[in-house]
């Protein structure tokens, strides 16, 4: 019997990827690579289930540009937006790289056409690629201004039937109030969609949190800084915020 692949989305944002020491931080890229390829490659150990795992990477922004965080610039807002869904063609091609010279087949697609650096995003050629390869890497959030890569990997998630988004953050859990500013926050450790959505929790744009539940996708929200936690939420579902 053939190996069935689940896919699973994994967002990134620019904040996570920066990592604490600068724009880009590779060594927490390198070790998430090593996470993911233990991940793809637990299907072929003896003992394994017959199940294999694929990853649709939603890479965001923020360590280079948000609309949201230069705004005193007084930028046209759709231009500001385009630079930041430029910013995640950069961060992107970063993957792309580090990943292939990692030995995970990787390629990196832009919903924001910018045909001489990176080819664009479609779910035909998606599928195309993600039935004979292990990574794909999505820039450009949806390709349109308004919205966030949030949004975009929601709609991914829908597009390309993810079983799970597995958001990336550098806390341990989605809070009632912003564990950084409130030392009496509260973590949830499970959540419906609606009541996430009626406390406006901080941790995911709202919309993709809507999108989610109408296509009944489960949302898993983990911090990436900690070792094992990636196959944790992915394989076992036993650390984070699980949304469903
Ligand atoms: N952006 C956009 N449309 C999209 C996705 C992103 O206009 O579909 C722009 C928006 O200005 C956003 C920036 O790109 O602030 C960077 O994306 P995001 O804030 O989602 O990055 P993250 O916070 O995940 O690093």
């Amino acid at each position: 019997m053939g190996i069935v692949h689940k896919r699973i989305l994994l967002k990134l944002s620019g904040e996570v990827l920066a990592g604490k020491h600068g724009k880009v931080g590779v060594a927490l890229l390198k070790r998430l690579a090593g996470e993911i390829r233990g991940i793809i490659s637990s299907a072929c150990a003896p003992s394994a289930r017959r199940e294999g795992y694929k990853f649709v990477i939603i890479i965001g922004g923020g360590n280079i540009w948000r609309y949201r965080d230069n705004k005193h610039l007084n930028l046209d807002r759709v231009d500001s937006d385009n630079i930041g869904m430029l910013a995640t063609i950069m961060n992107a091609l970063i993957i792309e790289n580090i990943f292939n010279k990692l030995g995970i087949k990787t390629k990196a697609v832009s919903a924001l056409s910018a045909p001489a650096v990176i080819d664009d995003y479609s779910p035909a050629k998606a599928e195309k690629f993600l039935r004979k390869n292990d990574v794909l890497v999505v820039a450009g959030g949806t390709g349109k201004p308004f919205v966030t890569t949030d949004s975009g990997s929601a709609m991914r998630a829908s597009e390309l039937k993810c079983s799970l988004l597995a958001k990336a953050t550098n806390v341990d859990f989605a809070y009632d109030k912003d564990p950084k500013k409130f030392k009496n926050s509260r973590p949830f450790k499970r959540i419906s969609y609606k009541e996430a959505i009626s406390r406006k929790l901080g941790v995911m744009d709202l919309k993709a949190i809507s999108l989610c539940m109408a296509k009944k996708i489960p949302i898993i929200i983990f911090n990436a800084y900690k070792k094992g936690n990636l196959a944790d939420a992915v394989l076992r579902r036993s650390v984070g915020t699980i949304i469903t």
